[in-house]
């Protein structure tokens, strides 16, 4: 599929809750915050996973978003309120998911 159609042409972000998208040709989704953070595709997250630690904090607080942005013509970043780090979701991915109708879930390796 072509980037271009791969490309969410709406973007909501309730911080405390979901990431919602949608796509031209009309399917929408409301992705899990918690989710979309456990799937998170940077390198910190992903070696965390790979020692079988969860890659959320520990520290109490609920997980929040505090912003999700368009990058480039590729992807979507999401920052998140503890700053341990910014989330790049890939359009494809995204739509994978979505398509997918399941949780968000980490690539392997
Ligand atoms: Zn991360």
């Amino acid at each position: 599929m072509a980037e271009t159609e791969d490309r969410p042409t709406s973007i909501e972000l309730d911080r405390n809750s979901h990431l919602g998208l949608g796509w031209a040709d009309g399917l929408r989704v409301k992705f899990d915050i918690v989710d979309l953070r456990l799937a998170c595709p940077c390198a910190g997250c992903r070696s965390r996973r790979e020692k079988g630690q969860r890659s959320i904090p520990d520290d109490g607080n609920a997980v929040a978003a505090t912003d999700a942005q368009l990058v480039g013509s590729y992807a979507i970043g999401v920052e998140w309120r503890d700053g341990r780090c910014s989330s790049i979701y890939s359009f494809d991915r995204l739509r994978r998911w979505a398509e997918s109708a399941k949780a968000p879930e980490p690539d392997i390796g």
